[in-house]
């Protein structure tokens, strides 16, 4: 699938230490949050990144549009690579990035002007940037509320504004860092879709870091990563019918694969790659022999 010439992100032996102590009780050592990675991403890929907290999810992301540079290793975004400051602008042109507090990517205290914050720092020609942030604002829903102050808004449709943020800036590829954690449902089903519609119909690259398995589901591949470390890459029919890896891991599984296996532990064979509840409940009635 990912080849070098279409990938958007390719890590190489990627290594990132906080220079402050871990918790293993030795001051000499700093933390090690990332060991040696290795990862391609294609263009127009959705990549999850599941993993408990620690594990270097959000490290990874801010090496992915040069927030942190390699102690060893190499981060290419197209050709560039994040550790030549002379690329940071491509770089960051390329890559968006989205955070899980939306409060704190708020700038401006006007929506259009905040959304229109980065590319007038590009020196993007105002009508230019006038379309561009009145498109993003029309892709997340949030056009209606374009004179509003943002604070005013629900942590949903302030995350909306962070994402046409990012939107304006045309990237290739946006990574999410856990952007659902702090909404309420609602809030993170609205985030979710736009989430969806940004790959499937603009093309961008999504790389979603969360830790909702459901989120997770229509991705193309999962990385979980664990200790620094990607220590299983796979499509969502793959990762998640190892059940017992992801418990081991500190993961949740969807609730219907959770389902599934509770049913095999009970002596039923169903398969474990059933991701909704529709697919589930198939299975289970095709075990039965009960037509539906
Ligand atoms: P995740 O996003 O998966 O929760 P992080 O990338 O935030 O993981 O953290 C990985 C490790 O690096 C953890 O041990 C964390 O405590 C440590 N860490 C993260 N940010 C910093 C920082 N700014 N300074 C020192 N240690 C950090
Ligand atoms: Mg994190």
């Amino acid at each position: 699938m990912a080849n070098v010439n279409k990938a958007i992100i390719t890590a190489v032996k990627l290594t990132h230490t906080y220079a402050s102590p871990d918790n293993s009780g030795d001051e000499s050592v700093g933390t090690q949050a990332l060991r040696g990675v290795d990862l391609e991403i294609a263009k127009g890929e959705f990549v999850a990144v599941l993993g408990h907290n620690g594990s270097g999810k959000s490290t990874l992301a801010r090496h992915f549009n040069a927030l942190l540079k390699p102690d060893s290793g190499t981060v290419f975004v197209e050709n560039f690579n994040t550790a030549d400051d002379d690329s940071t602008i491509e770089i960051r042109r390329r890559v968006g990035m989205v955070f899980q507090n939306p409060d704190n990517q708020i700038v401006a205290n006007v929506v259009e002007e905040d959304v229109a914050f980065a590319p007038e720092n590009l020196g993007i020609p105002p009508a230019e940037i006038r379309k561009r942030v009145d498109d993003a604002l029309r892709t997340v829903g949030m056009y209606e509320y374009r004179e509003h102050a943002p604070h005013l808004l629900s942590g949903g449709q302030k995350q909306r504004v962070a994402i046409a943020g990012a939107l304006a800036m045309q990237p290739e590829c946006i990574v999410f860092d856990e952007p659902t954690a702090m909404l309420d449902p609602q809030g993170r089903e609205d985030v979710v879709a736009i989430i969806r519609a940004l790959r499937d119909e603009l093309g961008v690259t999504v790389i979603l870091i969360t830790h909702h398995m459901e989120e997770a589901i229509n991705c193309d591949r999962i990385f979980i990563m664990n200790e620094g470390e990607v220590v299983k890459v796979g499509t969502p029919q793959e990762i998640f019918r190892e059940v017992k890896l992801l418990r081991e891991l500190g993961l949740d599984v969807p609730d219907t694969v959770e389902l599934l296996y509770d049913l095999n532990q009970a002596g039923f064979n169903l398969p474990l790659d059933a991701l909704t509840e529709d697919e589930a409940a198939a299975a289970i009635a095709l075990n039965l022999g009960v037509s539906r």
